[in-house]
C-alpha cells in the first residue's frame, strides 16, 4: 500500500445485471436489474426477468442492504417471485422500497414474510448505510419513481418514464443519470428517445448511461458523438 492507488477507496459502482425491456433479445439477456455498491452499502435496483441467477453469482445475497422498485412492471419485478424461495431458504429478509398500489400484482408480489416493505413517495427521505435515498416522480404507464442515491457520488436511476421536467430535479449536482432513454427518435410510447438523453445531456453536463433496450433496438450509433452519454451493457460494471 504504497501508492494512492493503493488506498483509494472504492467508491460508487453499478453492476448491470439487466438492460432489455419489456422483455429480453432471444437467445441472450435480462430486463431491468442494477446493483449499486458504495463503501460497504449494496442496493438493488428494480429485479427483472433473469436477473436472480446474476446476482447471485455477483454478491453474497446477505450483503444487500435493499432493493428499490422504480415500479411494479413485470419486467422489473418478475425475478422477486422466485428470489422469495431464495430468501426462504437462507432465513433472511429483506426490505424492499416501493411505492404503495392498491392491486393484485402488488399484493402477490410483495405480501410475504421474508420482505420488509417500506412504501416511498416524493417525500421520503431515507438513510440506508452511507446512502441517501431519495424519489422523484416520473411520468409512465403506472406511478414511477426516479431513485437519487447520494453516497461517495450521486446517481440516479429513473426507471421507466417519458421525459419529464422533473428529471432535471432529482439529477441537480449529480454526476450520472441512468435512464431508460434508448428509443430510437419518432417513438411514440412511454419511453423516452435518444434524442431526449442528448437534450438532458447538453443542457446539464451530465453523464448518462442509457439502458431499458428494445430487444430489436440498440442506441450506440444514436451516442457515438457523446463520450458522456454509454449505451450499457449487462454484466459490465461501471464506476461512478
Ligand atoms: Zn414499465
Amino acid at each position: 500500500m504504497n501508492t494512492a492507488e493503493g488506498w483509494r477507496r472504492v467508491q460508487l459502482k453499478v453492476t448491470v445485471l439487466g438492460k432489455y425491456g419489456p422483455f429480453a433479445k432471444q437467445g441472450q439477456g435480462a430486463t431491468s436489474s442494477y446493483l449499486v455498491e458504495d463503501n460497504g452499502t449494496s442496493l438493488l435496483l428494480d429485479m427483472g426477468a433473469g436477473t436472480l441467477s446474476r446476482l447471485a453469482s455477483v454478491i453474497d445475497i446477505k450483503k444487500i442492504d435493499g432493493i428499490f422498485l422504480s415500479h411494479l412492471h413485470f419486467d422489473h419485478t418478475s425475478d422477486l417471485l422466485t428470489f422469495r424461495y431464495l430468501l426462504e431458504c437462507l432465513e433472511h429478509t429483506l426490505t424492499i422500497y416501493a411505492y404503495y398500489e392498491d392491486s393484485e400484482w402488488y399484493r402477490l408480489l410483495l405480501t410475504h414474510p421474508n420482505f420488509n416493505v417500506v412504501n416511498i413517495d416524493e417525500s421520503s427521505q431515507i438513510r440506508l448505510g452511507n446512502l441517501n435515498l431519495r424519489f422523484f416522480l416520473m411520468n409512465h404507464t403506472v406511478e414511477d419513481y426516479a431513485i437519487r442515491i447520494e453516497g461517495s457520488k450521486v446517481f440516479v436511476y429513473t426507471g421507466d418514464t417519458v421525459f419529464t421536467p422533473n428529471i432535471y430535479k432529482a439529477i441537480e449536482g449529480a454526476d450520472c443519470l441512468l435512464a431508460d432513454c434508448s428509443k430510437p427518435e419518432g417513438f411514440d410510447g412511454p419511453h423516452m428517445t435518444v434524442d431526449k438523453a442528448i437534450e438532458i445531456h447538453k443542457k446539464s453536463g451530465i453523464r448518462i448511461l442509457a439502458t431499458h433496450m428494445s430487444p430489436d433496438y440498440s442506441p450506440e450509433k444514436d451516442f457515438a458523438d457523446y463520450d458522456s452519454i454509454q449505451a450499457v451493457e449487462e454484466m459490465a460494471v461501471y464506476e461512478i
